[in-house]
């Protein structure tokens, strides 16, 4: 983008920044109560209890006059959201895990997002209050995911803590301060500001807001900027404590007034000599935004990579794993370890039992990669932005067409697998218990068609748990071929009897097709 950003900086330039944290974890482990005590800890605002203002980003001076900025909206939803816009705004993640609870699932996926992102990692403990808590059982559990933490001879720091009595709250920042320190984190603030938008809205009266974090330089009120594709000029700035101020430096977190349009979070803005260049450039982004678009449609993650492969580009095929039980999953991981050459194998970035979930399909893209998915489905937010994003998502029901299909991605073809088409589903409404018969359910089509004589499979929560066919599909009385999107009918499965409310029928043909990469 013709050199828009800033060249490199001269060594004698840059001057230590303050370290920037996002917390992850499971669910109800502590993050926002957490954040909430962190915050309380600022010498200057937060034990007084001043004015707090959320801007999606607050900065905590601590005694010893050092300063962490930490990212206000816990969760790696947002973390990877960001990421998979090119914006690098984390330089340490918090893994908070309860410890009368330890590692949950959301735990590894936090685990797996910071490592395909190359963030380091300091645990927290969270909850030692609790007269069930054992920091032990977490530190040991951590070892599965490859966090090691120094009481277990590896390197990864771990801290306890309760978040409601706010105990232990100085060792974590104690912590996150030593690994900064490794980090050698800097930045040159004497140069027009550069950063990235954490979160943006518009909002009544105001106009566009956006939740800037400043990466380099500084940004000063008046200056003319570019955040994504849409402009600005700053007619107001405001600190996390809700005052209005003049400028921000590096690794600060301000409000930013004056923009013509909203961007979105992960967005990169940049402070431009004047008006004319910024129309130029965000009318350029934009102009580039449609393209990326256009060359996206059609054209998915999996494409892409293979692409890749054969140019040489990539020594790595990224992969996330989802499957219906451990054990396949197990089986599925352990093939998948063992195959590759010397230019290029596969890695699993991330793994687990169930449904694909937004997170998997956030992961994947900003990671670039695919996702196998073994007798499990996505939910509709999963589809929506997987479609969006341009992430593949490679069903299978077989665990040899798994291995047979990377083992061909990783020579540079797509296989000649038999594909599926998934050409209707179900929702099943209401089952009722008929003599003789056994189960037959009341379904309504939601898409596309349920046929006769085609495969069918039962989901139940995104999982797949029947394989087979249907012994009958009714209209009212009559037997019929096929049910279209729409209408109501009734079913039953051959060999299967458990089947209940809320299930999902999903029909689909075997084609077999040969697809060869130009
Ligand atoms: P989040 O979902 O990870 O953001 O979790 P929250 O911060 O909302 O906390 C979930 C629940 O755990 C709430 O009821 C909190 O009061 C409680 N909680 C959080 N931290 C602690 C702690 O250190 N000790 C105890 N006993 N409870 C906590």
């Amino acid at each position: 983008e013709e050199g828009l950003k800033g060249g490199p900086d001269r060594e004698e330039e840059l001057q230590p920044r303050a370290p920037v944290v996002t917390v992850m974890g499971h669910v109800d482990h502590g993050k926002t109560s957490l954040l909430d005590a962190l915050r309380k800890t600022d010498v200057v605002g937060g034990e007084a209890g001043g004015i707090t203002q959320h801007i999606g980003a607050y900065q905590v001076k601590l005694p010893s006059d050092n300063r962490i900025t930490f990212i206000d909206t816990p969760g790696h939803a947002a973390f990877t959201e960001m990421r998979s816009r090119g914006a690098t705004v984390t330089d340490i993640v918090i893994l908070v895990v309860a410890a009368d609870d330890s590692v949950m699932n959301q735990t590894v996926e936090a685990i797996n997002h910071a490592k395909a992102a190359g963030v380091p990692i300091i645990v927290a403990i969270n909850k030692c209050d609790k007269p069930d808590a054992n920091p032990d059982r977490v530190r040991q559990e951590l070892l599965n995911y490859g966090v090691i933490v120094e009481e277990m001879g590896g390197e990864d720091l771990a801290v306890e803590v309760s978040a409601i009595n706010r105990e232990g709250l100085d060792k974590l920042e104690e912590a996150i301060l030593l690994q900064a320190e490794i980090l050698e984190l800097k930045a040159n603030p004497d140069r027009p500001g550069e950063g990235s938008v954490i979160e943006a809205k518009l909002e009544k009266g105001r106009g566009p807001v956006a939740t800037v974090l400043v990466q380099r330089g500084t940004l000063r009120q008046g200056d003319i900027f570019v955040a994504g594709s849409e402009w600005g000029r700053v007619r107001a700035l405001i600190n996390d404590r809700g005052e209005q101020v003049k400028e921000a430096g590096p690794s600060e977190p301000v409000e930013v007034l004056g923009l013509q349009g909203t961007p979105k979070a992960g967005d990169e803005f940049v402070v431009v000599e004047n008006e004319q260049r910024a129309r130029e450039i965000s009318e350029f982004r934009q102009e580039q935004r449609r393209q990326k678009e256009i060359a996206a449609s059609g054209r998915g993650s999996l494409e892409q990579m293979l692409s890749r492969i054969k140019e040489g580009e990539v020594k790595e095929m990224p992969l996330v794993v989802k499957a219906d039980v451990q054990g396949s999953l197990e089986a599925i991981i352990g093939a998948l370890e063992k195959m590759g050459n010397e230019e290029v194998r596969a890695r699993v970035l991330h793994a687990g039992v169930g449904g694909i979930s937004e997170s998997d399909v956030t992961l994947a893209g900003a990671s670039d990669a695919i996702i196998v998915a073994f007798n499990v489905r996505a939910n509709a937010k999963a589809r929506e932005v997987a479609k969006r994003d341009g992430v593949d998502i490679r069903y299978y029901s077989v665990i040899y067409n798994v291995v047979d299909d990377v083992k061909a991605a990783l020579e540079g073809m797509l296989s000649p697998v038999a594909q599926e088409n998934f050409i209707g589903y179900a929702e099943i409404r209401q089952v009722f218990s008929i003599s003789k018969v056994g189960k037959v359910a009341g379904c309504r089509v939601t898409e596309g068609v349920v046929k006769r004589g085609a495969g069918v499979r039962l989901l139940r929560d995104n999982v797949v748990v029947y394989e087979g066919h249907l012994k009958t599909l009714k209209r009212f009385k009559d037997e019929v071929k096929e049910v279209k999107e729409g209408y109501e009918c009734g079913i039953a499965l051959e060999n299967f009897n458990d089947i209940r409310e809320g299930d999902v029928l999903e029909c689909y043909e075997t084609q077999e097709v040969s697809r060869v990469l130009s």
